[in-house]
């Protein structure tokens, strides 16, 4: 096992267009033994960040350390790193076991006992014994990439980077190999780098996610901090699904302390003066983005005047365990996540409610986070992975 680190790492392509600058002054460390997801969109510089730690891409600028020691100038082979790719990568004309097998054949000097240990021993924590005499191409998907995790697993790396590893298999499988790789690698404890474009993903399995955006780092954190305490808008936007719902709104306090967020010709919601000062502390300003998760809004019809707010309904998505509620709010889709008998018709003007500390408040102009409302009421969230 080995620790993983970035430091201050840039690369650029240089394309006929110009200059492409794929990742920006990458700052992170990844400690032995831990699971990292990168995600972000397509074209976020996930697959190059893991490309440079591969040795498969250059780095143009700062240091990429294993265990320590530079690996700038060392060769893709000699970097103790095993991958697996989203298109497996077999060779069609050999066997499993040749899959498995070959690149310690031609990489080691390790003994053909050793070898076929090692193959027997890693098609058994995939469960892929039967499947050894048996060619690629007479094989599922799921049962490829299996044979292209157990081919990693043969090299007793330091450090698995996973490019998109599942994409290629039909969501239920996704789901069954997400477990699959999750207990492996609480099995062998091996510093693991993930990258996906799937926020579930990422969160059901990371220890830590790390989010890019455009090349630059978002934010790194547990699963339940990124999803908690997102440190702007972007990650509040992509971590989460549905996704969260923002508005434009302005500040305005009242004789008492307390206040309201005006998003002006729609609706108005009070807040405490506890949730007013907070803000205050962080900030001169009386614009914002407020942002509050569809898991987080309720349709009631009970709460106080203050907290509630009306809405057209526009669409009901049946998925379920839960209805998506989708309304016409502020001239935005907004959803409201609800349990199943709660079916509102199509036009029909229902009252929405939320807690004050599920809202987060972002600034208007740079989306960067001010105040999280729970911030007052759970104190940091317990570090663990986030059941969805
Ligand atoms: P995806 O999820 O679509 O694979 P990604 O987040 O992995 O995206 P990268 O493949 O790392 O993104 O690409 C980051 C940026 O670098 C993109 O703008 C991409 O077009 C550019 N890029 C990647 N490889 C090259 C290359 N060999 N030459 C020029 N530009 C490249």
């Amino acid at each position: 096992m080995a620790s993983v680190s970035f430091d201050n790492v840039t690369k650029v392509f240089d394309d006929k267009s110009g200059a492409i600058v794929a990742v920006e002054e990458l700052d992170l460390t990844i400690q032995d033994g831990e699971f990292v997801v990168f995600v972000g969109p397509s074209g976020c510089g996930k697959s190059t960040t893991l490309r440079m730690l591969a040795g498969l891409e250059t780095v143009t600028d700062g240091e990429i350390r294993l265990a320590g020691e530079p690996v700038n100038n060392v060769s893709p082979k000699d970097r103790d790193i095993a991958m697996v790719f989203q298109d497996y990568a077999l060779y069609p004309h050999k066997t499993v076991r040749g899959n498995m097998g070959y690149g310690l054949k031609i990489g080691t000097d390790l003994s053909d006992e050793e070898i076929e240990r090692r193959i027997q021993e890693a098609a058994e924590m995939m469960g892929i014994e039967d499947l050894l005499d048996k060619k690629p191409n007479s094989l599922s998907g799921g049962q490829q990439q299996r044979v292209a995790t157990g081919r990693a697993i043969v090299q007793e790396p330091e450090v698995f980077l996973f490019d998109e590893p599942l994409s290629n298999l039909d969501a239920k499988l996704r789901k069954h190999m997400r477990t699959e790789l999750a207990r492996l690698h609480s099995e062998l404890e091996i510093t693991s780098i993930y990258v996906t474009h799937d926020q579930e993903e990422a969160m059901t399995m990371a220890d830590r996610i790390v989010i890019l955006n455009d090349g630059t780092l978002q934010q790194v954190g547990t699963p339940k901090e990124v999803y908690y305490r997102p440190t702007n808008q972007f990650v509040a936007d992509f971590i989460g699904s549905p996704s969260m719902n923002f508005f434009d709104v302005e500040l305005r306090e009242n004789d008492d302390g307390s206040g309201e967020f005006v998003c002006e010709g729609h609706f108005s919601y009070g807040i405490s003066e506890s949730l007013c000062e907070n803000i205050a502390q962080n900030t001169d300003d009386d614009e914002f983005q407020i942002g509050i998760r569809p898991e987080n809004v309720r349709v009631d019809t009970n709460a106080s005047d203050r907290k509630t707010i009306e809405a057209p309904v526009d669409v009901v998505e049946v998925v379920g365990s839960n209805n998506f509620i989708y309304l016409d709010l502020a001239d935005r889709e907004t959803c409201v996540s609800t349990s199943p008998e709660i079916e509102p018709d199509e036009g029909e003007l229902i009252d929405l409610t939320f807690d004050e500390s599920d809202l987060h408040v972002f600034e208007k102009d740079n989306g960067a986070a001010i105040v999280h409302g729970h911030d007052e009421t759970n104190g940091t969230p317990e570090e663990s992975k986030v059941e969805l």
